[in-house]
Formats: C-alpha cells, sequence, structure tokens
C-alpha cells in the first residue's frame, strides 16, 4: 500500500477519496486506525502538530477511545460521500446523511473559539480526540455554502473508482479523478478497442503490458 494522492481538491472530497476505489469488491482502506487518521490529517494540514500530539495522548488513555473515534469519523466520511456524491449526480441529499454532517458540525462549533489571526479572526478548533471529525464537518459545511456545487464531480473511471473531485478547470471539463490514472486507462481501452484487441478490464493500479501506452499508478506511484 503506496501513499495516497489528494485528487479532490477539497478536504472534505480528499477525506472521502481515503478508500480506494469508492464502490466494488477490492477497495483499499488508508484509514485503518486512528493514528491513520491523525497522519493522514497532519500531512493534509487539517490540523496542526500540537494538536495532533494532544488527540493521540487522550486516544492513549484507553484502549477503545481512538477506535471510537476512527469509527465516528468514518460515519462522516461516509455521509460525506452520500452527500457530495449526490450532488455530483443532481439528486437531493439523503436526509440521513445531512443529519451524520450537522450532528459534527454542531459539535464543532461547540468546541470552537474565535481566535485573532492575521488578518481577522478565525474558528479555532479544541484539540481533542475527535478534532479531525469536527475540522473536515466544518470543511465540507464550508463547501456545502460556497457557489462551487456545480463543480463537484464525480469519476466515472473503470473499477467502479467513484472518486469525488472539484473541478478546478476554466472551463469545467475536468473528468478524471486523475488523468495518469482514470485518464489514461480510459484512453488505453479506446486505443485497444480501436485495434480490436481484448478490451477486458483495465485497472488503474497495475500496469499493463504490450499495449504501447504508459499505464502509471495513479494513486501508488
Ligand atoms: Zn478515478
Amino acid at each position: 500500500m503506496g501513499v495516497l494522492r489528494r485528487l479532490g481538491g477539497h478536504p472534505a472530497l480528499d477525506f472521502v477519496n481515503t478508500v480506494d476505489p469508492r464502490e466494488g469488491d477490492e477497495q483499499i482502506e488508508y484509514l485503518n486506525s486512528f493514528e491513520d487518521l491523525v497522519q493522514w490529517a497532519v500531512r493534509g494540514r487539517l490540523i496542526d502538530a500540537p494538536t495532533a500530539r494532544v488527540a493521540r495522548t487522550q486516544a492513549a488513555r484507553s484502549g477503545s477511545a481512538g477506535a471510537g473515534a476512527l469509527t465516528r469519523a468514518m460515519n462522516l466520511r461516509e455521509a460525506l460521500y452520500a452527500i457530495f456524491g449526490a450532488i455530483a449526480a443532481g439528486r437531493r441529499l439523503p436526509r440521513g446523511a445531512v443529519a451524520e454532517l450537522e450532528s459534527a458540525w454542531r459539535e464543532a462549533m461547540a468546541h470552537a473559539h474565535l481566535t485573532a489571526a492575521r488578518p481577522g479572526f478565525r474558528w479555532k478548533l479544541t484539540a481533542a480526540l475527535d478534532v479531525v471529525r469536527w475540522q473536515i464537518a466544518r470543511d465540507a459545511v464550508a463547501l456545502l455554502e460556497s457557489d462551487r456545487l456545480d463543480r463537484i464531480k464525480r469519476c466515472p473511471g473503470s473499477q467502479a473508482c467513484g472518486w469525488l473531485f472539484l473541478d478546478a478547470s476554466r472551463n469545467a471539463s475536468r473528468r478524471w479523478c486523475s488523468m495518469d490514472g482514470c485518464g489514461n486507462c480510459a484512453k488505453v481501452r479506446r486505443y485497444v478497442a480501436r485495434h480490436r484487441r481484448d478490451g477486458s478490464s483495465c485497472s488503474p493500479g497495475i500496469p499493463r503490458s504490450g499495449i504501447g501506452l504508459p499505464m502509471n499508478s495513479r494513486r501508488h506511484a
């Protein structure tokens, strides 16, 4: 299992994309422990190192504390997948998922303090066991409040990729989670179809030989 790429263009969508692919049987889960969650958040600058230290200390106090926080974070992740997946598909938001996000956001705001920043002020979350979940809830709500909802897309790649991303291209033309992953895969499939060879499955992570096009691993490079 290699390094997970952040292709979502937004922390809430990157969080959704911590399972690869989002659908199908052979999923790789990237957040298997509380420590995985904390490391993922620190690398993405969702929380700073001192905050991570407090979260780790609280998790170490009891055997189940970290596991409980991970479960709560995973519940939020699946709710966000349902919410932003529905937005990408132009569907109505699922009520249960919205309730899950609302509850995480309320919890976050109950632990937020208005602190001086330069310039102005910002909400700072109390360092605690659930701080990653709270931060993601805040980010997700900010995205929902933005005018960028029509830029949220779901990758149609093979192997039921399903990763979500915010399309920041000038003419809203981005289609794939990555050009070297699912985008290249589709190119290879078109090439194969044109040359009437076997047009079977194309796995984004596994290079195929003998096609004549470079197949780079997308997330596990
Ligand atoms: Zn994809």
